[in-house]
């Protein structure tokens, strides 16, 4: 067997993560390992704590990076927040809502599951109905963007609501932040957990976290140790903060730490405000060209994530065929429907640096070239 190096394909992603990642990211990571405990490195990582506070609009102390991807910081919140047999309100509107609810079970906790349907923002007045009704829950718990459905949920009202009730919120940010508003300290978000490779365009595998006092006074307020040694945060902790004598925890992923600490510069020398508007611009620009093709969005107006467009597939088209002719002949990537939407629609991302003009205009063109034939 002759083995060679792999070289990918130049593609176009416009699917639901990973995103089209800043050529700046990519020069990053390339740069010469140093080591995890090198005074510079440490540094780079002070810088990217603040890069990271600037990111999630909060003042956190413990904001961090997971050194692994989206799905670990979800398990993270989780297994350092909740202990066996309390209760969790989890706001169920898409796949991912459902990951929260498996996290839950798997703690040996008890969850209230709070279902909107699939394509809507979770429904205010249903959890309102299971506050009410829990008034013993000691978490709320819903995706803020469900990447699975293109929706977006009112974060700012479900923070207060929790707030109100007493309860800590655990909140999934991994596609909104950077594409939408996601306000940690104004919102009173108490965990709130990211992703590197949807609108930050970093490379793949690290979840950005934050931590309220309130969730850091509740994990120290622990009866029992976190059953996850990788994911305990307190452990963690050492080797990310440690007040000049940081301890050994695992090894850090240093290229790809220096990868986010590039993009979150992008995000931060572009301005929060100013890629938010992006976003929306992109969106609009595409949805006219969506609706000039026939194609009919899913999530009403109202209620949708800029950075993900859900359309329901048209009668008679052939899902899997259009997508592999996008891919092979335009070097496009759009995403398949997920859940209860697979074969039924396809997901447009328009996230970080894939929400250009260029890419909204090839999208639409292609798609009208292989929706003809
Ligand atoms: C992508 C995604 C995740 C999981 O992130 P991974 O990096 O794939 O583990 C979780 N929640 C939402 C809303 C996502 O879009």
């Amino acid at each position: 067997m002759h083995y060679q190096s792999f070289i990918p394909p130049r593609r176009i992603l416009m699917g639901p993560g990973p995103s089209d990642v800043y050529p700046s990211v990519l020069a990053a990571q390339s740069r010469p390992a140093i080591g995890h405990l090198d005074p510079l490195f440490i540094q780079m990582m002070d810088e990217l704590k603040a890069l990271l506070q600037y990111a999630f609009q909060t003042e956190n102390p413990m904001t961090l990076a997971i050194s692994a991807p989206g799905s670990a910081g979800m398990e993270a919140c989780f297994v350092n927040l909740v202990e066996a047999g309390e209760k969790v309100i989890v706001c169920r509107n898409g796949v991912f809502g459902g990951r929260m609810l498996e996290n839950v079970k798997r703690l040996g906790a008890e969850a209230v599951v709070v279902d909107s349907p699939w394509g809507r923002a979770v429904e205010i007045e249903k959890v309102q109905a299971a506050i009410a009704s829990h008034p013993d829950a000691k978490f709320l718990a819903f995706v803020h963007g469900e990447t699975s459905t293109g929706a977006l949920s009112d974060a700012k009202t479900l923070c207060a609501l929790a707030k109100n009730a007493g309860m800590l919120s655990i909140v999934d940010t991994v596609t909104s932040l950077g594409g939408v508003p996601v306000k940690v300290d104004e919102w009173g978000i108490d965990a709130v957990y990211s992703g590197s490779q949807k609108c930050l365009s970093c490379v793949p595998g690290l979840s950005p976290v934050s931590f309220s006092p309130s969730a850091v006074a509740k994990i120290k307020a622990r009866k029992t140790p976190v059953q996850s040694w990788f994911l305990d945060q307190s452990l963690v902790m050492g080797y990310w903060q440690g007040d000049g004598k940081r301890s050994y925890h695992h090894t850090a992923p240093v290229n790809s730490l220096y990868a986010l600490h590039e993009a979150l510069l992008q995000l931060h020398n572009e301005g929060l405000e100013r890629s938010w508007q992006r976003h929306q611009q992109m969106h609009q620009l595409l949805a006219e060209g969506l609706h000039e093709l026939g194609l009919h969005f899913i999530v009403p107006q109202a209620e949708r994530l800029p950075q993900l467009n859900t359309v329901t597939i048209p009668d008679g088209v052939n899902d899997a065929a259009i997508r592999s002719q996008l891919l092979n002949d335009y070097n496009l990537e759009i995403g398949a429907g997920l859940g209860d939407f697979a074969g039924k629609a396809w997901r447009i991302g328009l996230m970080g640096y894939g929400a250009r003009r260029e890419n909204v205009s090839l999208c639409l063109a292609a798609l009208k070239a292989v929706l003809s034939h």
